[in-house]
C-alpha cells in the first residue's frame, strides 16, 4: 500500500533507483519541496532485475555516493548487489528522502498553468518541475527475432538469475558486454556448454601497475569525456568484479571450454547466421585494452609516479581455434543448444511521456539533462553530461547540477 503523498508539489521526481535517491538528496539539500514516486521499491532493479551473483563493476571506494562509504566493507571489494541495493536504501533513510514506493506513473503532460499533470496509479500530481530518473536501461532489447520453439528457452539478460534456471543442454549467450561475458562465465563454470556471441566491445585491463581501471580512466580524464567517440557509441565496455575481479579475457574463457561466435544474424529453419566480425571485435577489444595500458604508462611517466611495472600486462596470447576458423551459422538443434540468454542490451521508454521531442531510438532530446520543455530534466541516462553520467557516482553529480538549476529558478 502506498503511503499518502502531496498531490501538489514544487518538483516531482519519477523513479527511486540511484538517480532519484540522489536527485531527492540535492533537492532537500537546495531546500527544494519535491516528493519521489517509484513503481516499486527503491533500488527495485538491482534487486529483482539482475543476476543472483551480480556484483559492482567498480570497487566499493569507486562505484557510491560521494557522500556515503559502503560501511563496514574493504573499499576494494566488489559489493553484491543486494548491499548495493541495501545501499541506496539506507542511503535515502537516512537522508529522509520523500519517496513513496508502489506509486506507478501513467502520464505525464503539459498543464495549462505552464507545470505538468501527472497521472498515476494513486491519482493525479500537479508539479511545476518534473525530473525523469526512470533508469538508463527500460525495455530489455532483442535485436533478433526467434520464434517461440518447443525447447529452446529465450531469456533476457535482465530475467537471468542463475544456470540452474536453465533448461540441460548447451546454452548460447548472446552480447559479449559485461553482462553477457559474465553471465556466460557464469555457466562455463557451471559446467555447461557455452557459445557466446562477441560483438564489438571495449574491455580495459581490470587492474593495472596496482590501480584498478576505474582509477585510470579518472586519471585520463576518461570519466569526464563529454561525448562518444563519433562511431563508436555502440561499443559495449566489458568488464567484470566477479570472482574478486579480472580482465575480461576472450581468449581465456575460449581456453575453458566456451564457442566464441561473430556477432548472431538472421533465424531460419533452427539456424542462425553469424557475421564474419569475429576475430575484428577481438582485434578491436585487443587495440582497446592495449590503448589503456600505453595510456597509463605515458601518465605514470609524465607524472613521475612510482608505480611498479607490469610487462606481461602487455602480451596478448595467439587467437583461439574458434577465432581462427569461426562457425559461419549455428544449428541450435544440431548442437544442443536449449538455451539462448539475450545480454544484448536495453532500449528507453517514456511512453509515460507525453511532451518533449526523442530521437529514432527513443532518446529524449535534452543539453547535460535539461529538456527544452521549461522544467523537465533527466537524471541518470547515458552520457548525459558525461562518460560517467550513468554510474553511481556520475548521476550523482548530475543530479547535484540539476537541483542546483531547478533551485535557482
Ligand atoms: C547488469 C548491470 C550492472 C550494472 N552495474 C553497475 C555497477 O556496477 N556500477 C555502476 O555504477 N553502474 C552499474 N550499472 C549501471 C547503472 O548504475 C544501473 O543501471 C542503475 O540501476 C541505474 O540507476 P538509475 O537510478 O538511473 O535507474 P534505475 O536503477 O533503472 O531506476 C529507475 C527506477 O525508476 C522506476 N520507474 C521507472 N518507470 C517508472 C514509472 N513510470 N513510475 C514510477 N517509477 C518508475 C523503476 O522501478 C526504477 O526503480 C549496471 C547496469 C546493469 C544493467
Amino acid at each position: 500500500m502506498a503511503s499518502q503523498f502531496p498531490k501538489t508539489i514544487d518538483t516531482l521526481v519519477i523513479g527511486a533507483g540511484q538517480a532519484g535517491v540522489a536527485m531527492s538528496a540535492h533537492l532537500t539539500r537546495e531546500g527544494v519541496p519535491h516528493i519521489v514516486l517509484e513503481r516499486a521499491r527503491i533500488a527495485e532493479r538491482w534487486r529483482s532485475e539482475r543476476w543472483d551473483s551480480l556484483v559492482a563493476n567498480g570497487p566499493a571506494w569507486h562505484d557510491r555516493f560521494p557522500a556515503m562509504e559502503f560501511e563496514g566493507m574493504d573499499p576494494d571489494i566488489f559489493v553484491p548487489k543486494e548491499q548495493v541495493a541495501d545501499y541506496f536504501e539506507t542511503f535515502a533513510a537516512r537522508n529522509k528522502a520523500p519517496v513513496h514506493c508502489g506509486v506507478t506513473v501513467t502520464s505525464a503532460a503539459r498543464s495549462l498553468d505552464g507545470g505538468f499533470t501527472v497521472e498515476t496509479s494513486h491519482g493525479t500530481v500537479l508539479a511545476k518541475n518534473l525530473v525523469s530518473a526512470t533508469g538508463p536501461f527500460q525495455k530489455p532489447l532483442i535485436p533478433t527475432a526467434v520464434p517461440e520453439t518447443p525447447g529452446l528457452m529465450q531469456i533476457h539478460s535482465n530475467a537471468y538469475r542463475n544456470p540452474g534456471q536453465l533448461p540441460k543442454g548447451a546454452v548460447l549467450v548472446v552480447g559479449a558486454g559485461s553482462s553477457g561475458a559474465q553471465i556466460a562465465d557464469e555457466l562455463v563454470r557451471a559446467g555447461k556448454r557455452v557459445f557466446l556471441s562477441v560483438g564489438p566491445h571495449d574491455r580495459p585491463p581490470r587492474a593495472y601497475r596496482g590501480h584498478d581501471f576505474v582509477w585510470w580512466l579518472g586519471k585520463l580524464g576518461k570519466w569526464d569525456m563529454k561525448a562518444p567517440t563519433p562511431g563508436t557509441e555502440h561499443v559495449t565496455i566489458s568488464v567484470s568484479g566477479a570472482y574478486g575481479g579480472a580482465t575480461v579475457d576472450f581468449r581465456n574463457l575460449a581456453a575453458r571450454g566456451i564457442t566464441l561466435l561473430g556477432r548472431t544474424g538472421a533465424y531460419q529453419d533452427g539456424v542462425l547466421q553469424v557475421a564474419g566480425d569475429l576475430a575484428l571485435n577481438i582485434r578491436n577489444g585487443d587495440a582497446n585494452y592495449l590503448s589503456v595500458l600505453q595510456e597509463a604508462d605515458a601518465y605514470a611517466a609524465a607524472q613521475a609516479l612510482d608505480l611498479p611495472l607490469e610487462p606481461d600486462a602487455h602480451k596478448i596470447g595467439p587467437m583461439p581455434d574458434c577465432v581462427e576458423n569461426p562457425l559461419k551459422t549455428l544449428d541450435l538443434k544440431a548442437e544442443g543448444i536449449t538455451a539462448i540468454v539475450w545480454a544484448t542490451g536495453f532500449s528507453m521508454d517514456y511512453g509515460w511521456l507525453k511532451l518533449g521531442k526523442f530521437d529514432e531510438k527513443g532518446r529524449p532530446e535534452h543539453t547535460d539533462g535539461v529538456s527544452p520543455e521549461k522544467g523537465l530534466y533527466f537524471v541518470g541516462l547515458p552520457w548525459l553530461s558525461c562518460r560517467g553520467s550513468a554510474f553511481i557516482w556520475g548521476s550523482w553529480r548530475d543530479a547535484e547540477r540539476l537541483a542546483g538549476v531547478i533551485a535557482g529558478q
